[in-house]
């Protein structure tokens, strides 16, 4: 076991990054003291379902030694994944249910989700999409994401569309653009957002040849996933501080996972970095009941505690909303503290951050 040599972990090139990620048991073990849990999670995940791939920039954040460590614990297989709990389900989102097209999602009238290739550049273990990412598939065809373009060209209620898979950054740059453009040809379509891990895990993948050929294309948003501090390298500041150079606003998601972000002080870490690198903490997510999963989710009541701790210490730009993506695809619905004590006509009693229960009186009718 050695850790990678830097020069090959800093390697510069995302297309070698993505050719030289680890996708195996044999190469795991190079480069990681695996436990046992994790060496049959692994050997579980060669033989059959979401499968390994993790990249060497990604592979060097992970402690070598300490198989607690959260970034090893978001991207290497556990024996805990061949469990199964009462609720876990498939695809928690309801999303094959909600396709209008092949591709195609839309659970709210003005927004879509287009899903334009199952391949990431690292395969999350707590992924919502395990039912389908990395199925070998590849960048979705032209021919085959026709229905979903008619789709969206024939419903100008359609305002905006986020592009996700799979990560679209996996996608060679020619082709992304000519998808974005295809998109950005549609009158109605506002807003376009590119939903991706890549600045997380291949910010290499972040160069001026990619930036030169979306521009064109602008409001185009990005919408990436960031879940710990750790992950905020030299390298992936680098690429947030590119894609706000180049004009994208750039968005946070950051799922809640169990003994990986659990933490006050830990998601306080994490979403003032964000905000030093010009990103906004958009949404912080209940993990999705997705099969295989139970071992890195919080119960609901934590992400409350948490935004209880939190409010009030981060600033409105640092703080995002907590979600949760409700099972079937019913929609996101915003949860939090109650801070509305109590209400009568005229009136409402609040809570502040620091404990002290203060009125409001609404305007005479
Ligand atoms: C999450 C999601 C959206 C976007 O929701 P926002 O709250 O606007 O970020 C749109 N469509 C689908 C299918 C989604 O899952």
């Amino acid at each position: 076991m050695q850790p990678l040599p830097l020069r090959v972990a800093d390697a510069d090139d995302w297309s070698w990054q993505l050719r030289a990620a680890v996708t195996t048991v044999g190469e795991l073990e190079r480069h990681l003291a695996l436990t046992d849990e994790e060496r049959a999670g692994a050997l579980r995940a060669e033989a059959a379902g979401l499968p390994i791939s993790i990249t060497p920039y990604y592979l060097s954040l992970c402690d070598p030694r300490e198989p607690s460590c959260p970034i090893r614990r978001q991207c290497v297989p556990h024996l805990d994944e061949s469990a199964r709990v009462p609720g876990d389900l498939d695809d928690p989102l309801g999303e094959v249910a909600h396709e209008v097209a092949p591709e195609l999602v839309q659970r709210y009238p003005d927004r879509a989700l287009l899903l334009v290739t199952d391949r990431c550049a690292v395969y999350c273990r707590f992924c919502t999409r395990s039912r389908m990412v990395g199925d070998g598939g590849g960048a979705r065809s032209d021919e085959h994401l026709s229905r979903a373009f008619e789709h969206l060209a024939s419903h100008p209620e359609i305002r905006d569309v986020i592009v996700s898979g799979g990560d679209p950054l996996a996608m060679a740059t020619a082709r992304l653009a000519r998808l974005v453009e295809r998109l950005r040809a549609i009158p109605h379509v506002e807003t376009i957002r590119l939903a991706t891990r890549v600045p997380v895990t291949l910010p290499q993948r972040i160069t001026d040849e990619l930036l030169a050929a979306l521009r064109p294309f602008h409001p185009l948003w990005v919408m990436t996933h960031f879940n710990h501090p750790k992950e905020l390298s030299p390298l992936a500041v680098r690429a947030l501080t590119r894609l706000a150079d180049a004009g994208f606003p750039v968005m946070n998601q950051t799922v809640l996972l169990r003994g990986i972000n659990d933490e006050p002080a830990t998601l306080e870490a994490l979403f003032r970095g964000l905000v030093r690198a010009r990103t906004r903490p958009y949404y912080l997510l209940q993990a999705d009941p997705v099969v295989g999963t139970s071992h890195l989710r919080t119960p609901v009541s934590r992400g409350i505690e948490l935004m209880g701790a939190l409010q009030g210490r981060l600033s409105g730009i640092a703080l995002p909303k907590l979600i949760v993506d409700t099972p079937g695809g019913m929609g996101k619905v915003p949860v939090g503290p109650d801070y509305v004590v109590a209400r009568r006509p005229g009136e409402t009693d609040l809570r502040t951050h620091r404990g002290v229960v203060v009125t409001y009186r609404d305007p005479p009718a």
